[in-house]
């Protein structure tokens, strides 16, 4: 095991640790959640190194989003204790939330500057959007299972992320009334890149998208359009996504 590797283990075990059960008394609340915020913020340290595959150095602002989103609240109960360890978690209806270290590389990829409209492909818990909210102007989210939509919808309502718009439906086609976008994160493995999505990305703008079949050897890719309207594609790691369905679930 590399150093770094056994650091980051010995971190996310600790972090683990520190948080409490997610049947802890009400009376522990604050105290509660004074240990997650502790967690989270070792979470953070724990993943500076997230940009190394691309040679680059951690974005702060990125580092200071994920220091701020309680993810232990975008998790199911059961999953609580270990949403501050580094690795991707289940949040029903067969989807998971990806790791911590992912959804940074991700969120720096996009280069996402105040200004910023973005679109998210594959909503989920909503966590990747919270993280994406301080960064940017609007992020406008899509989400084909129903259940998570709503869910993800008041999540976010409820914790403050004002600047976050959720909707039910098939982000393959993207959102044509809010295009074109600043940016586009794919957080579900797509087997090609969606033409729509292509379209709905402004000259100069970057999109960041899992490509690859869903049995394994997706790779991530960075696109971007330039000025002239011409796209090209660098591939950045591999990942394992779950799949694009074209299916609407209600
Ligand atoms: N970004 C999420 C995790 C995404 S998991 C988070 O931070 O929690 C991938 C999600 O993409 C799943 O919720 C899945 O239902 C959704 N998905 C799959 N195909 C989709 C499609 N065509 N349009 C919109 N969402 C899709």
């Amino acid at each position: 095991m590399k150093p770094v590797h056994a650091l980051r283990l010995l971190i996310a075990l600790t972090a683990t640790a520190l948080v409490p059960q997610a049947h802890a008394q009400r009376a522990d609340a604050p105290d509660e959640e004074r240990r997650f915020a502790r967690a989270r913020a070792l979470l953070a340290e724990s993943i500076t190194d997230y940009a190394r595959p691309i040679d680059e150095r951690a974005d702060r602002k990125v580092l200071a989003a994920i220091r701020s989103v309680p993810r232990h609240l975008f998790v199911p109960p059961a999953q609580q204790a270990e949403s501050y360890a580094d690795y991707p978690l289940p949040i029903g209806e067969d989807q998971t939330i990806s790791q911590p270290s992912l959804v940074a590389l991700m969120t720096h990829l996009l280069r996402p500057r105040p200004g910023d409209v973005i679109l998210e492909v594959g909503t989920g818990s909503g966590y990747q959007a919270a993280v994406l909210s301080p960064l940017v102007a609007r992020v406008y989210s899509i989400e084909i299972v129903e259940p998570l939509a709503r869910q993800a919808a008041e999540r976010l309502q409820r914790l403050g992320y004002a600047n976050v718009e959720v909707r039910h439906g098939d982000g393959y086609a993207g959102w044509p009334e809010q295009a074109p976008f600043d940016g586009i994160i794919v957080t579900a493995g797509a087997p090609h890149v969606p033409r729509p999505l292509l379209d709905q990305l402004k000259p100069g703008g970057r999109m960041v998208i899992p490509v690859g079949p869903a049995d394994g050897g997706q790779r991530l890719k960075l696109i971007t359009k330039n000025a002239k309207g011409r796209t090209s594609e660098r591939m950045i790691v591999p990942v394992r996504f779950v799949p694009l369905t074209r299916k609407v679930r209600g």
